[in-house]
């Protein structure tokens, strides 16, 4: 291992990541190369984003028209684009109207404040909302509070009140956890849990929360940030289990690196808003609306669902036939292009290896390694992803 690979700050940005002695440079499809001239393969996409990977030669001449043409005008006026993103959006989750921001977490925010509206609307004046154990919503007050994890929430309390937190998968401790409460106004979760170590919830658990939310007048919130945007297959995760959720927050994938967010309402929630509850400067920008749009229309025209679906089955079938029975692998997890390798040990070192070995990963909730790469990776680069990973897994394992 290079001993220079340390998480090293800078003398003037704040030192709020641990970050690697590199720099990208460049990028192209699935590779990026540092200031240095040193190749990765990117197994990351920045974190879920680079949807399109790096430097696509469809998306790059759109963006460059769009940035010649209009970066911003402001949401005192129609932004074309915002109407056809929202349509291709409404089209593809089956909801109907969408509110646009720049981040996960505004989107998550907006969520959180589209369903106490909802409550205070119904006369309810102190809603509360069901959230998950070991979820990630996102850094803003209201936002970190709902995530559990008590790292992310360490140093920033007082924390925002009215959350009842729940085990994932257990629709018993659900009802339990909300018996009687009728200040109870939405639950709200990731259908694969991202930060949290890539946890999947089961569909029958998401149609068990379906049927409970309906049953109860809740909004069903579905946090997709990370896990949508054709990430395992389809274009919403929760899309597998055959629901359609009230509301769902994306970003992340949505503008393939372009910053971007959305909240996507059914009829539920979808005019809850109205002039003056919510906004923001520079949600729905006609930069980040024209690549929501480019994202979306070269996705479809170039089958990257159906790849990821492929390449994630291939790549995972890879890492299961090697590490299987292995006793320091605890479970393979995730869909698609989306996929979590949990050790029975801490292995955030083999982020460090991993990248001087050329391969871009990280790892999360301490003992699994994530991948989440661009969509457009191919089976022979998923193969490279394995070959350079199952030597560096195996190695880690028997030190
Ligand atoms: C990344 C993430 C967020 C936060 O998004 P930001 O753009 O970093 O604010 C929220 N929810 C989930 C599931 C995420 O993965």
């Amino acid at each position: 291992m290079n001993a220079a690979l340390k998480p090293v700050a800078s003398p003037h940005v704040m030192n709020t990541y641990g970050r690697l002695p590199i720099a990208m440079s460049h990028g192209r499809g699935c590779r990026l190369w540092d200031t240095n001239g040193k190749e990765y393969l990117d197994a990351l996409g920045g974190i879920a984003v680079n949807t399109l990977g790096h430097g696509h030669p469809k998306l790059v001449p759109a963006l460059q028209d769009q940035i010649a043409k209009l970066i911003h005008s402001s949401n005192y006026y129609h932004v074309p684009d915002q109407e056809k993103l929202a349509q291709m959006l409404v089209e593809r989750s089956g909801m109907t109207n969408v509110f646009f921001c720049s981040t996960g977490l505004e989107a998550n925010e907006a969520a959180l404040k589209l369903a106490r509206k909802y409550g205070h609307d119904k006369g309810i004046e102190r809603p509360e909302i069901v959230v998950y154990e070991k979820a990630f919503h996102g850094r803003s007050i209201a936002t970190l509070s709902a995530t559990g994890n008590p790292k992310v929430q360490a140093g920033f309390g007082p924390l925002v009140e009215g959350f009842i937190r729940v085990p994932l998968n257990d629709i018993e401790a659900l009802k339990k956890a909300t018996v009687g409460n009728p200040n109870v106004v939405a639950v709200f979760f990731e259908t694969i849990q991202g930060e949290g170590g890539v946890n999947p919830m089961r569909a029958q658990y998401l149609q068990d929360v379906r049927a409970l939310c309906d049953q109860r007048d809740w909004l069903l919130m579905i946090d997709e940030v990370q896990c949508g945007m054709g990430r395992t297959g389809k274009w919403f995760a929760h899309q597998w289990a055959g629901i359609v959720p009230d509301v769902m927050p994306l970003a992340k994938g949505l503008g393939s690196g372009v910053p971007i967010g959305a909240v996507v309402a059914g009829p539920k929630a979808a005019n809850i808003f109205q002039p003056g509850n919510h906004g923001t400067t520079f949600g729905g920008n006609p930069l980040a609306m024209r690549a929501g749009v480019e994202t979306i229309r070269i996705m479809e025209e170039d089958g990257l669902l159906e790849n990821a679906a492929r390449v994630g089955a291939h790549l995972r079938a890879r890492l299961e036939k090697s590490l299987g029975g292995h006793p320091g692998l605890k479970e393979i997890r995730g869909q698609g292009l989306m996929i979590g390798v949990e050790l029975n040990k801490p292995c955030g070192v083999l982020t460090q290896r991993a990248c001087d070995a050329g391969l871009l990963l990280s790892v999360t909730a301490d003992s699994v390694i994530r991948m989440v790469p661009p969509l457009i990776m191919t089976t022979a680069e998923a193969d490279e992803v394995a070959d350079i990973l199952l030597p560096l897994i195996h190695a880690f394992l028997a030190e």
